[in-house]
């Protein structure tokens, strides 16, 4: 994949105490073909290239210290950028309900998607309608209805004999008569664009004037999906685009391609079927995570949510400092068991995802117990400070923990590079934390 096509190309590059202007057109090359592989637009791929050049000429990287790190740092922010640099927030009406449609081919992810928004906005204290505007695929109103019963948002329908601008039109006023302040509207699609589904979505965007228009697209189709975003996109003004499967294989084409082609921005990432699957799209955790950093702020913040907050943060300062000890170890270790599906969670840790893979680690709670047992037969001062533990040291932890010294020594290393890979990371944040953080 991208992330990994990547990773080689700087990890090439982070050897090096000085790189040549041969080595730089190298990593571009490199970086030109991993994109292109990612079914980045192509043009958009050209665009990139020379924007990275420049800048690396610009701070002339060939005299830094960390040259690998600067044309890291670089490429990072372009990714950002080029994916529209901040979070987009959703638009707000002046005057309740905010209307959100939400628009796509069918299949895409509408009525999913839908109910999911509304789950989010009543997280965050709303009352949302969900409108069934599509009339015309079998069960489509059935199928939103077991939604909103699912996460308890009602649900407007006519039927599916009735005119779908009719339905929208009446939504309105069913909102405004019951406080709601949110409708979104699922609309239907088609397997194709075509000029009657057109006429039928600007119809109901005249009618309700729509504070966000948002572009359903299966980020799974790639390029097709920047295709149908820039058709759509000239037909009916969007304010926002949701990718959605972005948990199957994607190469990430779509993702990159999408804000570049059509100038519309990314506003939410769906990854996965089920309901609180939907989160707000961040360009730089993006970026991140496709450089393999991992996502280490979406682990933070998920972590926020489910674990006490004063120690979340002392964890979050500490993985910036990088001043991770295995008592931190150990202790993060109690909590991302709370946190869910163990895979998931390693895979948003810096330098984990890539280590899972070289030790062909099998990741099971099995594992997690032998790697407690080992930590826990380390003395306290061993735990603040591993450098201590040598050869003895880690002989007698790997006896008192009943596991063989190649365990030991394989967490050792394991540890010293995940260490590695947060001081890198925040490093690149920069000495005044990093910008990511606002928005
Ligand atoms: P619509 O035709 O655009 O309304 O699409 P639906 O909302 O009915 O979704 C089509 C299929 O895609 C359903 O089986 C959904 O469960 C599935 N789906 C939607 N979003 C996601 C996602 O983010 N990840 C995965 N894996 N499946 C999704
Ligand atoms: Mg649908």
């Amino acid at each position: 994949g991208l992330t990994n096509r990547l990773q080689s190309v700087f990890s090439k590059l982070k050897g090096k105490g000085k790189v040549t202007e041969d080595d730089v057109n190298e990593a571009m090359r490199e970086v030109r073909l991993a994109l292109l592989e990612a079914d980045v637009n192509f043009k958009v791929v050209k665009e990139f290239i020379a924007k990275v050049k420049e800048k690396a000429i610009g701070q002339d990287v060939m005299k830094s210290f960390t040259p690998g790190m600067v044309i890291i740092d670089i490429v990072n922010k372009e990714l950002t950028d080029l994916m529209g640099g901040s979070a987009a927030k959703l638009a707000k009406a002046n005057k309740p309900p905010t209307v959100i449609m939400m628009a796509g081919l069918q299949g895409a992810g509408k009525t999913t998607t839908s109910a999911k928004l509304a789950k989010l906005l009543q997280k965050q204290n709303h009352k949302p309608l969900l409108v069934a505007a599509d009339i015309y695929r079998p069960a489509a109103i059935k199928q939103l209805q077991v939604l909103g019963e699912q996460i308890k948002v009602p649900v407007f329908t006519l039927g599916d004999q009735a005119n779908p601008v009719d339905i929208a039109r009446q939504a309105m006023d069913h909102a405004r008569e019951q406080h709601l302040d949110y409708v979104i509207i699922d609309t239907a699609g088609r397997l194709h664009i075509d000029e009657a589904l057109m006429d039928e979505l600007k119809q109901i965007h005249e009618t309700v004037k729509p504070d966000e228009v948002l572009l359903v697209v299966d980020a799974m189709t790639g390029q097709d999906a920047v295709n149908v975003a820039e058709s759509f996109n000239q037909q009916l003004t969007l304010t926002g685009v949701v990718l959605t499967k972005l948990d199957g294989d994607t190469r990430g084409g779509a993702a990159l391609s999408v804000k570049a082609v059509t100038g519309c921005p990314i506003k939410f990432a769906a990854l996965g079927e089920k309901i609180d699957a939907l989160e707000s799209f961040h360009p730089e955790r993006m970026a991140s995570r496709i450089l393999g950093m991992g996502d280490m702020l979406s682990l933070i913040e998920k972590a926020q949510a489910n674990i006490d907050a004063d120690q979340a943060k002392e964890m979050e300062r500490k993985m910036r400092n990088a001043e991770f000890t295995f008592d931190d170890f150990l202790e993060q270790m109690q909590q991302v068991k709370k946190l869910g599906p163990l895979d998931q969670i390693l895979d948003m840790i810096p330098g984990m995802g890539k280590m899972k893979q070289q030790a062909n680690m099998q990741v099971d709670e099995r594992q997690m117990d032998r790697i407690e047992a080992i930590v826990r037969s380390m003395t306290s001062k061993e735990r603040q400070d591993p450098d201590l533990i040598n050869h003895s040291r880690r002989k007698r932890i790997a006896t008192g923990s009943g596991t063989q010294l190649a365990d030991v020594n394989r967490l050792i290393k394991q540890f010293d590079e995940m260490r590695r890979v947060m001081k890198q990371f925040s490093d690149m944040m920069g000495p005044k934390g990093p910008k990511m953080m606002k928005n």
